[in-house]
């Protein structure tokens, strides 16, 4: 179909050869030639290129390519760890991103979650990432982490749809803790539980620091690897380390006080 006239031919004119960039293949860049029939309308005179659904509009490489590369930006990668992977520049992999359009969603959800990942998009390191983790589905990126953001974003919404939201995900940031006070007051706040865990470990491990200054020399070999044995599950423990952990944790009242953060 001629762009200009509007009256369809099938008189090739000739060929273009182009190359296109698809999904690496077992680590290996993959670039197509795509050999791109040309037209001559016989009407008017105009020459244009074939479509193909291969290839989107403006783009150089495949859709495909172009979902893989959107799918890695979900999955925490950077632009620049996604653009190594995917052996194109940072610039192209930035530009792909531009062209996701998340529609702004019509209702909140009950549950709503938000957490940041790296994106390094607009001087910002991280962005921070809406879901519903009850459907799994991503509700929006926010350009930065900012409280100034969220709060920004979650103006727009009525009070009405702010009321329907039950629980309110996030890590323990105050900040985040301020919104949900804010504007969901008749929601509960939810610290996820790999945030909450994470910092139990990092403050139970702070004692184990304190208590190995003390007594780390005295107790030398009880104490080689003893971060990770005090972390370790339970149930998990052989014999000879359960017996290592208690010694451990009798040694100073404060590490047996804290010991309720091993899981
Ligand atoms: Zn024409």
């Amino acid at each position: 179909m001629c762009p200009a006239c509007g009256l369809s031919t099938s008189y090739i004119h000739d060929y273009r050869h182009q190359l296109i960039r698809d999904i690496p293949a077992f680590g290996v860049p993959v670039i197509l030639n795509y050999r791109r029939r040309r037209y001559r309308c016989p009407h008017c005179g105009k020459c244009f290129s074939e479509h193909h659904p291969f290839v989107p509009k403006y783009h150089r490489m495949t859709r495909r390519l172009v979902a893989h590369i959107i799918e890695l930006l979900r999955s925490e990668y950077s632009f620049t760890s996604a653009a190594k992977t995917v052996n194109l520049s940072v610039s192209t992999v930035i530009r792909v991103f531009d062209t996701i359009h998340i529609p702004k969603p019509q209702k909140l959800p009950h549950v709503f979650a938000i957490d940041e990942f790296k994106g390094n998009t607009g001087n910002q390191k991280y962005q921070a990432i809406i879901t519903d983790p009850a459907s799994h589905r991503v509700l929006d990126i926010l350009p930065d982490r900012s409280q100034s953001s969220l709060i920004g974003y979650l103006r727009q919404c009525s009070p009405k749809q702010r009321k329907r939201v039950r629980f309110f995900v996030s890590d323990m940031w105050q900040q985040y803790t301020d919104i949900a006070c804010a504007f969901f007051k008749n929601g509960t706040q939810v610290i996820d539980r790999y945030h909450f865990i994470r910092q139990m470990v990092w403050a139970f491990d702070k004692v184990r620091k304190r208590v190995q200054q003390i007594y780390g020399k005295k107790y030398r070999l009880l104490f080689k690897h003893s971060k990770r044995l005090l972390i370790k599950r339970n149930a998990k423990l052989k014999d000879c380390e359960k017996e290592r952990v208690n010694s451990l944790l009798y040694i100073s009242d404060e590490m047996l006080q804290n010991q309720g953060t091993q899981t």
